[in-house]
């Protein structure tokens, strides 16, 4: 399957065919369509198989084409478990959007947390960060996400394992209202934890494994 074959923003379009992406990897082809549709997902498959554009692809189709929810508050909020790899799909999602109106901003730990109220401030619409930080500024009310319109979990698993679980579900209240989407991406499925996860937070999600899982 082809991005071109897509029913996609033909900015979307030029990006990926810039960077000579031109086939979506398995994973992909498999969660693309659904998120588009506006389906909850969860889906699972190795390191390196193109997750990050199986979520963000949808995302950004979606700041094109609909209107936002609200003024102010992020559209989309992206966790992920480690600074190291929300800088990735930041930098993902950077080079995504570069040609487009749509501003995203990194939230991580680590880093002063009153110069980053000055960004919440600025309003972008979409924020990856890690769970800890982003939970700290919605219990301090630096910025608020009853708006927002997509809810992602990048390798929740490693979340959970890494002690976040009270956060991702303090953030899920945070945004809790019937027209959000969910997608949760976990190297792995079946264990209880994760399960149990994906049913506070997801509503009849689409389920995608790609690969055996481990
Ligand atoms: P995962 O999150 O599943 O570990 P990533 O999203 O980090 O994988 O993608 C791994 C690498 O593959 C990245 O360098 C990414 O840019 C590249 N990639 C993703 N999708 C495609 C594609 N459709 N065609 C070519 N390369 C891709
Ligand atoms: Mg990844």
């Amino acid at each position: 399957m082809l991005f071109n074959d897509l029913p996609l923003d033909h900015r979307i379009k030029k990006v990926l065919t810039d960077k000579k992406f031109t086939d979506l990897t398995p994973i992909q082809a498999k969660v693309i369509a659904p998120a588009l549709k506006g389906n909850d997902i969860i889906a699972s498959s190795k390191t390196g198989s193109g997750k990050t554009l199986a979520f963000l692809v949808p995302t950004v189709q979606r700041l094109l084409k609909t209107k936002a929810l609200s003024k102010q508050d992020p559209r989309v909020l992206i966790l992920a478990p480690t600074r190291e790899l929300a800088k990735q799909v930041f930098f993902e999602a950077k080079w995504l959007t570069a040609n487009m109106p749509i501003t995203c901003q990194l939230i991580v730990g680590g880093e002063n947390y009153n110069d980053q109220i000055k960004v919440l401030r600025r309003n972008p619409q979409i924020i990856v960060g890690t769970a800890g930080r982003i939970a700290d500024h919605l219990d301090n009310k630096s910025f608020f996400i009853n708006g927002l319109e997509l809810l992602i979990f990048d390798e929740a698993d490693r979340m959970l394992d890494l002690g976040f679980k009270e956060q991702l579900l303090l953030i899920n209240r945070f945004a809790d209202h019937r027209k959000r989407q969910t997608m949760m991406f976990s190297a792995t499925l079946g264990r209880i934890e994760i399960d149990s996860l994906a049913q506070s937070l997801l509503k009849s999600p689409t389920k995608v494994v790609v690969g055996s899982a481990t």
